[in-house]
């Protein structure tokens, strides 16, 4: 359903699963925002330079060459105001202020519920 906050909207997903990243677009894709994605950390950081206007990165924390902690950390360097979200997994849930650290703004566990996750994103989308 499209979205009246989401529609408007630039949304870059991270993630090196290719099932995963083809269920998150289908899920976002709904709400009408333009969506952009990466395999891994450094395409990640490629694309949020190549593409100033991204309002908000789904990043998953396990990928290839530079995990979702050193990507978010490298962008929150030159882009202050974007909102990074991690997708991490429930074991890895205890790193939660590690993710608050590497400078995410929030996070969701998978499996990601499409509610749960279109729910999230409006909220911060609200601010913007
Ligand atoms: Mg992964």
């Amino acid at each position: 359903m499209e979205n009246e906050y989401l529609s408007t909207k630039k949304i870059l997903i991270v993630e090196d699963d290719i099932s995963s990243r083809l269920y998150l677009n289908k899920i976002l894709e709904k709400t009408g925002a333009s969506l952009l994605s990466a395999c891994d950390g450094k395409e990640a950081i490629e694309a949020a330079k190549a593409n100033p206007d991204i309002d908000i990165i789904l990043m998953d924390i396990q990928l290839p060459l530079i995990d979702g902690y050193g990507a978010a950390k490298v962008i929150r360097e030159f882009r202050k105001n974007v909102i990074i979200i991690a997708q991490t997994a429930y074991s890895l849930l205890g790193d939660r202020e590690k993710i608050i650290a590497s400078g995410f703004d929030d996070y969701v566990v998978k499996p990601i519920f499409p509610q749960q996750l279109i729910e999230k994103l409006t909220k911060f989308s609200r601010k913007i």
